[in-house]
């Protein structure tokens, strides 16, 4: 990474830094924000970590005693702190739009040094250091990255490589994906020397599971999953209600449109979630088709060849119907 040492001298100049990733925060979102949090600490500095939505529960255990500020909850607090910010940090993101209308205006609107770092694609031209690298599997990796090639290996700790693992992880399907690299090992073993304990990330991260959760899931996979065979196509779906009665909380569902694209012959996954006025997509691919493409042309969305989302004003059945329409167009 050729901007660490620009963003270590960044990091030690500043007086107010903020570390912001994107809304419904994952483990890559979260675990590259408090591997900096902490790396920023180790250099002798502090930071707040302000993010547009809480930290998912399958994977609080992670921020220990760190604090994640998030703008739902404490709009006010945040719009101070990112205002004062003198550096703001974007994780995990390429658009300001990711971190919803609101929260991407004060952004747009901040004063301070911008600094990203991510892994998708076509970024937006929205900060002042771009560390934009599509190819790698996570930003967690590319936080490893800034503390390595900036020469402060030695600051490397579990305290610090633990979240970096747990984006790690979570962002390459438990290291399956074809964005895990040999570096991405190579990184792994540095972690697991600097006293990283990968068996505890695992067990609480994926042995965690609430009742509720597993029957929520079974439900929907039992209930709400139609197979479209002539394409290749696994669609499952959720409401509000649904989601209501199994006493859902955040991340209950994450991961779920995998289990749909594990389905044998299937080729695309496509979950649907209702979420007040709207439905939130979420698309994956094994084969041919690109996902980010449909989710970009049609559902004000984007992401990956084989991972992407968007969004949609309208009911589930109605967006079903819409997804369903565009299929012939696309195969
Ligand atoms: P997920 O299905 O896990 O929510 O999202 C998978 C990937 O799709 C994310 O890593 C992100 O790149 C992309 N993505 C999800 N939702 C949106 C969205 O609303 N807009 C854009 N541009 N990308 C999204
Ligand atoms: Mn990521």
């Amino acid at each position: 990474m050729k901007e660490a040492y620009k963003i270590v001298e960044l990091i030690k100049a500043a007086k107010n830094i903020v570390i912001t990733s994107h809304r419904s925060p994952d483990g890559d979102s979260i675990g590259s924000s408090l591997g900096l949090y902490r790396f920023i600490q180790a250099l002798g500095q502090s930071a707040s970590i302000c993010h547009p939505d809480p930290c998912p529960s399958f994977i609080e255990w992670v921020k220990d005693d760190a604090v994640i500020i998030d703008f739902e909850e404490s709009k006010t607090e945040v719009v101070e702190k990112m205002q004062a910010a003198d550096l703001i940090f974007c994780l995990d993101y390429n658009g300001a739009n990711r971190l919803g209308h609101a929260m991407g205006e004060v952004l747009t609107a901040c004063k301070g040094t911008k600094v990203m770092i991510d892994h998708h694609l076509n970024p937006d031209d929205f900060v002042d250091v771009s560390v934009s690298e599509p190819s790698v599997c996570s930003t967690a990796q590319l936080v490893y990255e800034l503390v390595n090639d900036s020469g402060n290996s030695d600051l490397m700790t579990a305290a610090i490589g633990t979240p970096i693992y747990l984006g790690i992880m979570t962002d390459t399907g438990s290291f399956r994906f074809s964005s895990v690299s040999s570096r991405t090992h190579e990184i792994i073993a540095k972690l697991i020397d600097a006293g990283v304990d990968h068996t505890a990330i695992h067990q609480d991260t994926f042995d965690n599971n609430r009742l509720d959760k597993l029957k929520l899931r079974g439900h929907i996979i039992a209930e709400r999953l139609e197979i479209l065979a002539e394409y290749k196509v696994a669609i499952i779906s959720v409401t509000e209600d649904i989601l209501e009665s199994f006493n859902y909380i955040k991340g209950d569902t994450e991961g779920l449109v995998n289990l749909a694209l594990s389905i044998e012959g299937v080729e695309v996954a496509a979950f649907f979630t209702e979420k007040g006025e709207d439905v939130k997509m979420s698309f994956r691919s094994k084969g041919e088709l690109a996902v980010n493409v449909i989710a970009n042309e049609n559902f004000d969305g984007g992401g990956h060849k084989y991972a992407a989302g968007g969004i949609n004003h309208d009911t589930v059945e109605n967006t079903i119907a819409k997804f369903k329409s565009l299929l012939p167009k696309y195969f």
